[in-house]
């Protein structure tokens, strides 16, 4: 039986460092890291996310500012705010909330974040940063899938890597992280030909497709390391039940490795976008990053 990866515990242990951190910047520096977070409109599931980032920022000692706004809110008033915050100095990291109402381009408003205070590593000089090999914002959930790849694995150099999934906020970055760790790396999607044959090379499995239990424990070399980034809610017995990308009862069997969901990469994201705010007010600051 695979190894459960405790994602849960692993997060809470990055946490702690963070707020020891935080400490040190406040006692030696004298300021505090801030975070903003603005979200427009009422989608219950990005209401919970947002308010788990608001107490989780306070807990690690840090500000925590939360800008809601109606959904009805324009394009123009969202980038205003930005801008603000852009040119506010207690705030070092802005995250808005996405997905956004149909009136806003998305895409347009994380381009307005500055580059510095881009605590989600969504922005196009970020994306670049990271493809070029230069040190930057990476997007949380890709960090903290690899940090637990690591966990594991110790380092992941010359291991086949196999990323199912090519979105910007996980697939693409994850799949640069791993270059970067000297991983051979696939990139699979909907139009992989033979994906179980692709994905039985892998050493290490990174499934981010978004389609409950696909990934099945026969597609998987004896021993893989899986890391499953999948939240997929689903039916089960009359009851709501959160399932990742890889068939969890399957897999186990025949995984070195596996991160359970829920419990698993779930918790690491809000804890790398603390790393990150941390990141960014040490950067602004022009001070090298407490050791954690
Ligand atoms: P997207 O829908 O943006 O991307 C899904 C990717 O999966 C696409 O590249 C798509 O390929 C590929 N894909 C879809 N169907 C198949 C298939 N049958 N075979 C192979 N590839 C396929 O999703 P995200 O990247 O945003 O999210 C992925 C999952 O991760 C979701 O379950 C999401 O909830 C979860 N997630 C979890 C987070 C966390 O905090 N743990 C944070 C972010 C996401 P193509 O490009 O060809 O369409």
């Amino acid at each position: 039986m695979a190894k459960v990866i405790d994602g849960k515990a692993f997060a809470e242990g990055l946490r702690g460092r963070i707020a020891r951190a935080v400490e040190t910047l406040k006692t030696r520096h004298g300021f505090t890291p801030g975070l903003a977070v603005v979200l427009v409109g009422e989608d219950p599931a990005s209401k919970v996310y947002v308010a788990n980032k608001a107490r989780q920022t306070v807990e690690a000692g840090m500000n925590s500012w939360e800008h809601k706004l109606a959904a009805e809110t324009s394009e123009a008033d969202v980038l205003a705010l930005v801008e603000k915050l852009n040119s506010d100095p207690a705030v070092h990291g802005i995250l808005v909330q996405l997905p956004l109402p149909r009136q806003i381009d998305s895409m347009k408003v994380l381009a307005a974040i500055s580059p510095a205070k881009d605590v989600d590593g969504f922005h196009v000089v970020n994306v670049g940063k990271l493809s070029t090999g230069q040190d930057s914002l990476v997007p949380c959930t890709p960090v903290g899938s690899v940090m637990l790849a690591k966990a594991v694995l110790g380092p992941l150099d010359g291991l086949e890597a196999v990323v199912i999934g090519r979105s910007n906020i996980v697939g693409k970055p994850v799949a640069q992280l791993l270059l970067a760790e000297n991983c051979t790396v696939t990139i699979a999607h909907s139009k992989t030909r033979d994906l179980p044959g692709v994905v039985r090379r892998a050493d290490l499995v990174i499934a981010a497709v978004g389609r409950p239990e696909m990934v099945k424990g026969d597609w998987l070399k004896p021993g893989a390391t899986v890391i499953d980034v999948g939240i997929n809610r689903i039916e089960r017995g009359g009851k709501g039940k959160l399932v990742g990308d890889c068939d969890y009862a399957s897999c186990e069997k025949v995984a070195g490795a596996i991160t359970p969901v829920p419990g698993g990469v779930g918790p690491m994201t809000i804890a790398c976008l603390l790393y990150n705010t941390l990141k960014a007010a040490c950067a602004a600051r022009g001070i090298d990053q407490p050791a954690m």
